[in-house]
């Protein structure tokens, strides 16, 4: 059986069911026709526009993006699936900060309520730094759905480790 290294922290009835989804084969399936939209954001053009766009409706007050880029060094397995890095220096006298972003490469053929997810949740670390109760709030002010479409991300990653096993 699965260990279900995505779903760790989620209650033991919620993974009993996704184990039997698995052995009857049927997550992948579900997740398709949950989510049948793909997106066509595949450079870190494209991307930086979107991260952009999403920003300018909820974050209008934040300084502006320095880089958005997808990286292919983002390991789903150690659970990086975007970062965020905010690297201040003093220029000129004045202090200046770069605001970066990076999102796994996966997220470009991922379903795009995927990849919106993870561009809420690095965002929303733009201003909070920490996994608490303001964090979570700001991620659903950007995006209602949020906790629902984290776990079935987690489904999306549990399922692609499926398939990347099986031979
Ligand atoms: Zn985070």
């Amino acid at each position: 059986m699965p260990n279900l290294p995505y779903l760790a922290h989620y209650p033991e009835e919620l993974k009993a069911q996704v184990r039997q989804l698995l052995t009857e084969d049927r997550l992948g399936e579900m997740l398709d026709k949950k989510y049948p939209t793909r997106h066509d954001i595949r450079t870190d053009k494209a991307l930086y526009d979107y991260v952009s766009d999403v920003k300018t409706r909820f974050m209008r007050s934040t300084e502006p993006l320095s880089k958005v880029v997808f990286d292919n060094s983002l390991q789903i397995i150690k659970k990086a699936l975007g970062t965020h890095t905010t690297v201040s220096r003093v220029q000129g006298g004045k202090l200046k900060s770069k605001r970066e972003i990076r999102v796994a490469s996966l997220f470009k053929t991922a379903p795009l309520e995927f990849l919106h997810m993870i561009v809420v949740h690095e965002l929303a670390h733009l201003k909070e730094r920490e996994h608490d109760k303001a964090f979570y709030q700001l991620c659903l002010h950007m995006e209602p759905n949020y906790h629902q479409l984290e776990f079935d991300l987690r489904l999306y990653l549990t399922q692609m480790e499926m398939d990347v096993g099986s031979p």
